[in-house]
């Protein structure tokens, strides 16, 4: 079995054509927003937030499966994050967002998956933090993975990068 690659660069989320699914960081209503969700429906189109109507609303720590539209890549995974201070436990829920996106991912089939940091934007979760549930949510969740062979986080800023990559670092060499 090859191992999972999990590596961690700065960019834009929507703008990963070599992996099969990226994910945003949705609200409750799976409609388009501010950051993330607002980066994705803009490229992805209107058609994206028709096809995610009906399967809203969801619940904090879930995460529901989409086509990607417009989006260079063959789907969209939608996860809500906890709201930092609000959605209880923080750090439980987070981490399901994680689990939840990769378990569907893997039940497609897919191959390569790019998460962006969930809930550190209007969320309010620390960075420093939400890194550190969100490697070890995915290294947990790597020993029942068939078919994800690659996740990348896809950080908006350098500072953001850094402390995901050392949150990387301090779990181990992948
Ligand atoms: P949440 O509502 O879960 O907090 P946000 O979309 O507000 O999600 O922000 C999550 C993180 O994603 C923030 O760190 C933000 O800077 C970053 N971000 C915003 N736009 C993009 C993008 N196009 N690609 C990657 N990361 C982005």
């Amino acid at each position: 079995m090859t191992a999972l690659r999990i590596e961690c660069i700065q960019g834009d989320i929507t703008q990963q054509p070599d992996v099969d699914a990226v994910v945003n960081a949705a609200n409750g209503l799976l409609m388009p927003g501010g950051g993330v969700a607002g980066a994705i429906h803009r490229v992805a189109g209107p058609g994206l937030a028709r096809e995610c109507q009906p399967l809203a609303p969801i619940q904090p720590g879930q995460a529901v499966i989409t086509g990607a539209h417009n989006l260079p890549n063959r789907h969209v995974i939608h996860c809500l994050g906890p709201v930092y201070g609000q959605d209880e436990p923080s750090a439980q829920l987070l981490a399901d967002c994680f689990r939840q996106a990769l378990r569907l991912a893997d039940n497609q089939g897919l191959a390569s998956v790019a998460f962006p940091a969930i809930s550190t934007g209007v969320f309010g979760y620390p960075v420093r933090e939400a890194a550190a549930v969100a490697l070890a949510a995915v290294r947990e969740s790597s020993a029942s993975l068939r078919s994800v062979r690659l996740v990348r986080f896809v950080l908006f800023s350098d500072e953001d990068r850094q402390q995901f990559q050392r949150a990387l670092e301090e779990g181990g060499v992948d």
